[in-house]
């Protein structure tokens, strides 16, 4: 056996930490730059606080986007970026950060699309702050940026991108609203089912799935149904981190493989495209390793994850499938057609959904007619 497990963030989590936000972000710098949400009520307290300049992402980052908060950042003198938001404001946050030091075209740094320019300065250095729990953004490597003019979401990818602190404080998330709630929710559980069958799992990654899978199934339903739910959205906001590290070490499948395409052409919230897509990618996947590697080491592994999510000894690999799709009909996950996706996109969305970096981990290959079917399934 041979793996590798890297993290360089300090993790600082609990209810409440979000309070030691200015003192954290003094030890790093005199000028901050908050980076944040459409909405900047939240942000307005630190602002003043830290004397700090304020730069706001209204949607998913895009390059252009970058380049100007880079800008921003540079005029202004900035030493430290603090995000504070959801996965996308913290991926603007990483971006940003990277590019002021770096200069250049942010579209120069993306992978597959631009021309492959690696981060060789360090960025300025970033406090990641997440607001939903999700992404597991505050511990990942990668920032993934629209380009409108390629039709596709791609990632800027650095072990120097790293956040330098994950201050992660499950109050922040009280205030979600249950549709956001759901599609972060199910975004979560999809970035710990896809590292732990994924072709680069490792016990490490085991471990921290393990821990997050349960948790999302003990807690999510609750954290949908009353938003102030103080153990719900504590076990929310682990089960996110916990993701983040494990697709940041093991990689994740078909599901993001799909997201990336998807989310680059249809203004659609990642969160929502992959809860529409999880329990057809993974009925898919054990249906194909059924089929052609009946001792794929991932069967088993699905089938752990069912005992994880049913609580059920006996539950196999086709009964978690089974939970996922109930717990998505429960939490009133869109189906794919409402971002104004048709029958006529799908073939093109399965030919870029095949070269995406996600799809290369995948526990087995599919062919492009069983890609084909889950997406059709999804619509
Ligand atoms: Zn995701």
């Amino acid at each position: 056996m041979r793996f590798e497990f890297a993290t360089a963030t300090r993790v600082v989590f609990g209810e409440g930490t979000a309070a030691t936000l200015p003192e954290l972000a003094r030890s790093f710098g005199t000028h901050p730059l908050v980076v944040t949400g459409a909405s900047t009520t939240r942000a307005a307290s630190f602002v003043t606080a830290l004397s700090a300049e304020l730069f706001a992402v209204p949607g998913e980052p895009t390059v252009d986007l970058v380049r100007e908060g880079a800008r921003y950042a540079q005029n202004a003198g900035c030493d430290v970026v603090v995000s504070l938001g959801g996965g996308s404001v913290i991926d603007a946050g990483k971006a940003i950060a990277a590019i002021a030091t770096n200069g250049g075209e942010p579209l120069d740094f993306l992978e597959g699309v631009g021309k492959g320019r690696a981060i060789v300065a360090p960025p300025l250095s970033l406090i990641a702050v997440p607001t939903t729990a999700g992404t597991g953004s505050e511990v990942t490597r990668n920032a993934v940026l629209g380009s409108t003019e390629h039709g596709v979401k791609a990632s800027m990818r650095s072990p120097l991108m790293l956040p330098r602190v994950a201050l992660v404080d499950p109050e922040l998330t009280y205030g979600l609203p249950p549709a956001i709630t759901a599609s972060t929710g199910l975004d979560a559980l999809t970035q710990l089912i896809e590292p732990y069958v994924s072709a680069r799992a490792n016990p490490l990654v085991d471990a921290l799935c393990v821990a997050g899978i349960g948790r999302v199934a003990g807690a999510l339903r609750g954290a949908y149904r009353a938003g102030a739910d103080r153990d719900a959205r504590r076990d929310m906001a682990l089960a996110s981190l916990l993701g983040g590290l494990a697709l940041a070490n093991a990689g994740l499948g078909l599901v993001h493989g799909f997201a990336a395409p998807l989310g680059g052409s249809w203004k659609a919230p990642h969160g929502a495209l992959c809860a529409a897509l999880l329990p057809h990618g993974m009925a898919a996947n054990v249906a194909a390793l059924r089929a052609r590697a009946p001792r794929h080491p991932a069967l088993e592994r699905y089938a752990a994850i069912a005992r994880l999510l049913t609580g059920r000894n006996e539950a196999s690999a086709e009964d978690g499938i089974d939970w996922v799709r109930a717990l998505c009909v429960d939490l009133n996950v869109p189906a794919l057609h409402t971002w104004g996706i048709t029958e006529a996109d799908l073939p093109g969305v399965v030919e870029k959904a095949t070269r995406a970096s996600s799809m290369q981990a995948n526990p087995l290959p599919l062919t492009a007619e069983e890609l084909l079917a889950v997406v059709r399934a999804a619509l």
